[in-house]
């Protein structure tokens, strides 16, 4: 310890000796000075507490386009027409990538979405973040391959209910999405919507279980929400506050001016839609 302190007070005494010309000295020490300076920067970053932006500040960023997708399959005709609203066909979805990613999208995720919104942190050029709720087993079987030909990683608000039923996935392929670098997250036990939730109960069924059981299946921290049809109200928001929820997801209505993390707009991809329709549905409805 002593040696150090030595070696820093010789640093520090040639360095101030000579500002215009370092002696030879300095720079054979440059690691020890080096080290010195970004061990202080380090320690005074520490001792900032980061200061979470208030509600306005949040909502007057520019928003980030945040694409809501179900079902990744072609039409059947049993396939109503307002359920073909929710249901992208195969080529669709992949033309919408294509654009997205010859545009020169970025995806980002919910952690880079918070700190963006709470404390201003820079995102990359041209961010979008690609949602993916109800469990589908499409998600993992088409989605996932098709985002990985650009690098893209997304987000699946999952009903744990589902888990390891017919059509959904399993428990496994949530697993292996985490471990891929997407996340998951929840949206409830059984997509009951949370305005009708009467009891504590209610709360512990469809949000403290299925937060709890992500963090088992994943081994990560699950703090993120998407409301079951975008319905929420404002009594919401301090139960999933409590609960540990730091971030939640609403659809393409109105955001609440005094919670704006609660309320992070998404927009539904609609099956009818060419990549260059949502390409421009994205731009009018984000800004
Ligand atoms: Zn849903």
């Amino acid at each position: 310890m002593k040696k150090v302190i030595v070696i820093i007070t010789a640093v520090l005494t040639v360095s101030f000796a000579g500002c215009e010309q370092k002696p030879k000295e300095t720079v054979n020490n440059k690691t020890t000075e080096n080290s010195v300076t970004s061990a202080n920067t380090k320690d005074s970053k520490e001792s900032l507490p980061k200061k979470m932006a208030d509600a306005a500040t949040i909502t007057a960023r520019k928003q980030v386009p945040v694409l809501c997708y179900h079902q990744i399959r072609d039409w059947s005709e049993k396939d109503s027409k307002s359920s073909r609203d929710y249901i992208i066909p195969v080529d669709a979805f992949k033309a919408q990538m294509k654009i997205l990613a010859d545009s020169g999208y970025h995806t980002i995720l919910p952690d880079q979405m918070y700190d963006y919104l709470a404390y201003g942190t820079a995102l990359p050029e041209k961010p979008v973040m690609l949602t993916y709720d109800d469990t589908d087993d499409d998600q993992f079987n088409i989605a996932a391959p098709e985002m990985k030909k650009y690098g893209f990683k997304g987000v699946f608000f999952i009903m744990t209910v589902s888990l390891n039923r017919p059509k959904y996935m399993t428990t496994e392929q949530v697993k292996q999405l985490s471990d891929e670098g997407h996340v998951v997250e929840s949206h409830t036990w059984d997509h009951h919507k949370v305005t009708g939730y009467k009891t504590p109960e209610d709360w512990v069924t469809q949000i403290e279980k299925p937060k709890k059981k992500i963090e088992e299946i994943t081994g990560k921290s699950s703090h993120c929400f998407a409301f079951p049809f975008g319905l929420w109200n404002r009594e919401a928001i301090p139960e999933l506050k409590k609960r540990g929820v730091q971030s939640a997801y609403i659809l393409s209505t109105k955001r609440d001016p005094d919670d704006p993390l609660f309320t992070i707009r998404r927009i539904i991809a609609s099956g009818f839609w060419s990549a260059p329709t949502l390409y421009k549905a994205m731009i009018a409805s984000f800004k």
